[in-house]
């Protein structure tokens, strides 16, 4: 059941009094303990906050499922999830952090009753956490039918031998369960999207050997803690298989949709909070004798972020829109451009603060650095800008194929000789009286 008007107006307000009371304040020490404790660790205040959302039903309110979830609908969810997204640390306080999310959703859809206990009520209890393992560094994996990481059967199991990496959350020592994208079927001539499967694999199997964290932009678990993982004759039982096999791209599929459209939510957060910043720094900051927020250059960028944020704000909840109404599959072509649109929106509007910041801009004071770096790594993550503009035009090429110009006045089709000639009796140069050609 999706909440009424007035018990989301409540949950808002909640949600903003908890930001304001237990997430802003904490952010300094979030970020110091980070730095100390490193990508190996977990961090205190985060597991000290949860407790504290979880205690007011501040908790997976990304699910649309009514029963383990908030049940609110992605349109519901859009303007929540954008205050979280106001702060790096928030989405895991309130258990509504990537790549748990979409793993969640994976379990609930695919999980068999098995799978749920074991993993699914953990993750949504916020008591472990867990990591989906499908790029390699060995190919390009913005083509997943590239993934050459291999399952094969073995009797009751599955033995796994792979290298991934940008694998987020495998350092945490809270992370107990992977889902590993790998290639189950080898026989010749099956189709390169039937090839592929998705295994849950406990992190703590012989052979899963976790090697070592990425830095994301020289940040180590702020804003991702991406990690190098191998799958060293990896043995799990074949009843770890998620849906059935060489059924990897539908999962891929159901996954992403919501994975992405979270993603964009909460940049759109983010950058409203860079802007708030900006425009307080161009009022105090005073140079050449007048406030920073006098010069033109500074008004056009605010105007031009303020644009630029409400048109992704427009384009996202449209696409959660369709979602609810719709379905993920037909929206995915609202979904590939809020992917898109969303974290270049980011980038710009988090660059133009960082000038605005002038030196201190480039240091985490305002943690401008790190908004960068989760902006300008979403332009990568969940598949690159380029992948997701292929499909967009594509879709569109698609969509115009399929209806009669004669109904929308859109030919493209040259003139007829009737209609050149016509142009060239009555058009702006009729041909002088007495030409002749
Ligand atoms: C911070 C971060 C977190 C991540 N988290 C995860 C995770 O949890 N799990 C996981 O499995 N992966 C994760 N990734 C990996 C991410 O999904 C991949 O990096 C992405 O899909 C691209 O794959 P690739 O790196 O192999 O690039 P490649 O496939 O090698 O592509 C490189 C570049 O080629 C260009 N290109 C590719 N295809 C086309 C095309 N069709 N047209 C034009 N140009 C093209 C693009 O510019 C692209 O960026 C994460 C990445 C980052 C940065």
């Amino acid at each position: 059941m999706a909440a009424t008007p007035t018990q989301l107006a409540e949950l808002r307000e909640q949600l903003k009094g908890f930001m304001a009371r237990e997430i802003y304040p904490n952010e300094r020490r979030f970020y110091l303990e980070g730095e100390r404790l490193g990508p190996w660790a977990a961090i205190p205040v985060i597991e000290e906050l949860k407790a504290k959302a979880k205690a007011e039903g501040l908790w997976n309110l990304f699910l649309p499922d009514d029963e383990r979830g908030a049940g609110l609908s992605n349109l519901q969810y859009a303007g929540l999830c954008e205050i979280m997204g106001r702060s790096l640390m928030a989405p895991e306080v309130f258990n509504c952090a990537a790549p748990d999310t979409g793993n969640m959703e994976v379990l609930v859809r695919y999980g068999t009753p098995e799978h749920q206990r074991r993993w699914l009520e953990p993750l949504l209890a916020g008591e472990i956490r867990s990591s989906f393992a499908m790029t390699e560094p060995d190919v390009a994996s913005s083509d997943a039918t590239n993934i050459g990481c291999e399952m094969r059967r073995d009797g009751d199991d599955y033995v796994i031998n792979g290298r991934k990496w940008y694998t987020t959350g495998a350092t945490d020592p809270r992370c107990k369960i992977l889902i590993v994208m790998g290639r189950s079927n080898f026989e010749d001539g099956t189709s390169p999207y039937r090839q592929q499967s998705m295994i849950l694999v406990p992190k703590d199997t012989p052979g899963v050997k976790v090697i070592r964290p990425l830095p994301v932009f020289g940040f180590y678990g702020v804003p991702d803690r991406a990690s190098e993982v191998w799958l060293d004759n990896v043995r799990v039982p074949a009843a770890n298989m998620l849906l059935g096999e060489g059924r990897g791209f539908e999962i891929a599929q159901g996954r992403l949709g919501p994975g992405r459209i979270h993603h964009c939510m909460r940049l759109i957060g983010m950058a409203e909070r860079v802007l708030e910043r900006m425009c307080r720094r161009a009022d105090a900051r005073v140079a050449f004798g007048k406030p920073v927020s006098e010069q033109t250059v500074t008004l056009e960028r605010i105007a031009d972020a303020r644009i630029m944020i409400e048109q992704c704000r427009l384009l996202t909840l449209n696409a959660a829109r369709m979602m609810d109404e719709v379905g993920n599959k037909e929206a995915k072509q609202e979904i590939a451009m809020i992917k898109v649109a969303a974290p270049i929106m980011a980038c710009q509007v988090v660059d133009w603060a960082i000038q605005m910041f002038g030196g201190g801009g480039t240091n985490n004071d305002h943690f401008l650095s790190s908004a960068y770096a989760m902006a300008r790594a979403l332009r990568l993550a969940d598949g690159p800008d380029e992948v997701h503009r292929n499909q967009i035009g594509r879709l569109e090429l698609k969509r115009h194929r399929n209806i009669d110009p004669a109904t929308t006045g859109g030919y493209a089709n040259g003139l007829t000789r009737e209609e050149a000639e016509l142009v060239g009796r009555e058009g702006l140069w009729p041909k002088p009286a007495g030409w002749v050609a």
